[in-house]
Order: C-alpha cells, then structure tokens, then sequence
C-alpha cells in the first residue's frame, strides 16, 4: 500500500471566519489578537498580510504597518466551534488524524484510497465539504510523508491543492531556501547559509562532513529532512504513546533465569497486545525497580511512611519497527545485561512505543478491528499469514522488515486464541513461570512517561 500524508490547514483561519460572519471586513486587511497593547496577531487576512503582517508578530508594529487595519480581538469559541465542524470533516476521511492545531491536521489516508479513490479526489473533496460546511477555504498538501505534505500545503495557499509523487519530491524541495526546512531555526539558519547552504538541495547534495563542519551532529537528520525523508507516523488522537506490561515479583528477585523468564513472557505479552492492537513500535524500555529502598515517603492514602524503590529505566531504539515477541525479548535482555544491575529487583517491565499502525499488507488487524486470526478463504488458520509456504525456514530474527516474524507471531496468536494461552511457544523461550502479585497491563491509556 502507497502511503499517503495530508495536511490541511484553513487559510487565515480566524480573520476568514470574521469575514465571513461580517460582509463589511471582505476584502479588507482584518487582524486578529492584536487588540491589547502587548498583544500578538494571531491571525492576519490575506489583505493584511499584503502590508507584511503577519501571525506572532507585536501588535505595535501591525499597526506601523497597516495603520488602516481592522483590528479585532476574536471569539476563540466561535474558531472552535468552526474547528470541530472542520475536524469532523477529516474524520469523515480516515480515522488516523494526528490534530495540530484548531485549523490543522495530518491525516494518513493511505488507506481510505480503497473507499474514496486517488489521494488528489480526496484532497478535493475534504476542500469542497469544507467549504460546504463552514464556507471556509482550506489549503491541502498530499505527500508520500509528513514533512513534504506540510511544504506542499503552504506552497499551495491560498485555497491550495498540491499533490507531490515520490518522483516530485526532491524536484519540488530542492530550490526551496533552508528556513523552510523544518527545524531549521534562525542560528541553524545562519550557520548554513555562512557555509554555504542556500537551498534544500544545496544541504541535500553536501558531502556529510562538509554538513559536519556547520551544524555539528544534527547534519544527518538535516540531510534526510533536506531530501524529503520522513518516516515520522501521524499519530491519532486515540493512538497509545506505549502498551507495555509490568509485575512486581512475590519475592525480591536477583536469580538470572527468573530474570530473563519474566523480561521473555513481558515481551512476548506486549507482541501479543500490539499485533492484537494492530500496531508496531520502534522504542522498547525496560522498566527495573530495585528491591532495596532508598529512603520513604507518607503514604497518600494511610500516611504511613512508605519505602522509596528506585526506579530505572533503559531504552533503545530499533532502525525497524516491530511488534515481534522474540525480538523484543532479545532487546529486553540485552538492555538488562547492559543496565548492569548485580542487587534484587522487585518488579520488572517491558514496554514499546514510537507506535505507528501496522502496515496493512498482512501484519494483523487495524486497530478497531476485532480480535481474530488471519485465515484463509477454506476457514484454516493461516500459520504464515499466506506469505512463506509452511516449513520455509523462516529468517534470522535480526533480518529489517521482520515481517515473516510477525506473521509466525501472529500464527501464535491464532492458536493461543484456538487453544489457550501457553498452547505453543517459541523454541527458544523458556516457561514463563513469573510469581507476582500485580502483573498488570500499562499503557492502555497514553502514559505520563
Ligand atoms: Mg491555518
């Protein structure tokens, strides 16, 4: 599946709202959130923008610039109640929408092509429903990612519609001056134009040490940025940060196969619930909390003095992303090995997150979906998702991509759901025998972490 990242934002949002509501202020340079003397524009109508206003700048100097113009300190109930008519348009679309601000969204629309045709048909019709339902103009860039369909959208405005190809995107990119490279700021702005760096393709088209020699250790991401690489997922509202699963043992535990047996069924849990949940993650944490305390604290609810655990964490970030039982647990204990810890813990924890939809060529239901195993049209549980015929050795489990992994995870899944939990096992798994009092699921919420 092609993937496919919109971003829509309404143009001059407030000040077109205002226009719209008052035919007098059309065509005439209206600023809003300027009204105070310290205030800030929070928005300024294409009239006024002419005289080089524009938002975030002192209200003073609006007024320098366009002394003619309608100043108005706005009705941020009125934006939001047009803002949710405009969000419920995108939801109409697709259910990935990752809201930036009261006027703007990415929405992943990779996979509402099925439904509702090419990307440019749905970018015209979130414009005209738009417009329909709130007489608003919207501007819509499409891309094969974030970062080039934000360009795209402001590029297009106003009242835009840009789609950009794979093939367009360095083309498109490549004159553009550096400032609009996100993450580009006015010093890092400063240190690549003393080097040299005028364009998008000027930071592109540089030697890496060249790069190096600007902006110290940021060259790399700039380069990618510079070349339209963004694999960053738009994460909806209703997306978890992490699923991760936690036990605090019976007894404080130091033993090492204990150890690996609580990280293997811990990592294999949250496989489990991520598949289930048709997600993949790129970040796994291990959470270790030390079983001799430091020191105490009032209990909240007794107040009684209760011991301080010391709480550790480790992470790493893998290139690929994953939702790969063996896998993680391969990460779980290395991070383990690596945290070094030689006393007794009381609870251990393992986690993933950076979460981003499974790629739905095969890698397990969307989340939403209902629970259920791949099967092929006969009714049979697919063990290999239909992909590597059965007995095909499968590939090492460091191999990128890992897709082959998930699917024989997923095949577990399939049986465990058949069979019961524990009815098959990797080889290399060793039993899950955890003692533990609390063994509880994290991360169906968002965590504070
Ligand atoms: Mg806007």
């Amino acid at each position: 599946m092609e993937r496919w990242i919109l971003h829509a934002d309404m143009d001059a949002f407030y000040a077109s709202v205002e226009q719209r509501d008052d035919p007098r202020l059309r065509g005439k340079p209206v600023i809003v959130g300027a009204t105070s003397p310290r205030g800030v524009v929070s928005a300024a109508s294409y009239e006024a923008r002419r005289f080089g206003v524009h938002s975030a700048m002192p209200g003073f100097r609006a007024r320098q610039l366009c002394p003619h113009g309608v100043f108005l300190a706005g009705d941020m109930e009125k934006y939001s109640r047009v803002s949710r008519d405009v969000h419920r348009v995108f939801a109409e679309f697709t259910d990935v929408i990752e809201p930036l601000a009261l006027d703007e969204a990415f929405l992943d629309i990779s996979g509402s092509v099925a439904l509702f045709g090419p990307p440019l048909t749905i970018g015209r019709r979130i414009k005209e429903e738009v417009r329909a339902r709130t007489g608003l103009a919207v501007s819509v860039g499409i891309a094969p990612n974030k970062l080039v369909a934000k360009i795209a959208c402001g590029l297009s405005k106003p009242d835009g519609l840009l789609l950009v190809t794979p093939e367009e995107v360095e083309p498109l990119l490549a004159p553009l001056p550096i400032r609009k490279l996100w993450g580009v700021g006015p010093r890092t702005e400063e240190a690549l134009l003393a080097a040299g760096f005028h364009t998008f393709g000027d930071v592109a088209g540089a030697s890496l040490a060249a790069l190096h020699r600007a902006v110290g250790s940021r060259a790399e991401e700039l380069m990618r940025r510079a070349r339209g690489v963004d694999e960053r997922p738009v994460i909806g509202e209703r997306m978890p940060k992490s699923i991760g699963e936690e036990a605090t043992f019976e007894t404080d535990v130091v033993d090492a196969e204990r150890i690996s047996a609580a990280l293997t069924a811990h990592a294999e849990a949250v496989a489990r619930r991520a598949r289930r949940a048709g997600f993949v993650g790129r970040t796994v944490t291990l959470k270790i909390k030390l079983a001799r305390a430091r020191g105490s604290h009032p209990s909240r609810s007794s107040g009684l003095s209760e011991p301080d655990y010391p709480l550790l964490s480790r992470n790493k970030t893998l290139r690929d992303v994953t939702a790969d039982g063996a896998l993680l647990r391969e990460v779980a204990l290395e991070l383990w090995a690596r945290a070094g810890i030689r006393e007794p813990v009381r609870l251990l924890g393992v986690s993933l997150s950076n979460l981003q939809p499974a790629p739905s060529d095969g890698a397990g239901p969307r989340a939403g979906a209902p629970p259920g195993a791949p099967r092929s049209p006969s009714g049979q549980l697919e063990l290999f998702g239909g992909g590597a015929p059965v007995g095909a050795p499968a590939p090492a489990p460091s191999a990128p991509g890992r897709r082959s992994g998930d699917a024989l995870g997923r095949a577990l899944d399939a049986i465990e759901d058949k069979f019961g939990r524990g009815a098959v096992r990797r080889a290399v798994q060793a039993p899950a025998k955890i003692t533990q009092t609390d063994r509880r699921k994290v991360g169906e919420e968002p965590d504070e972490s």
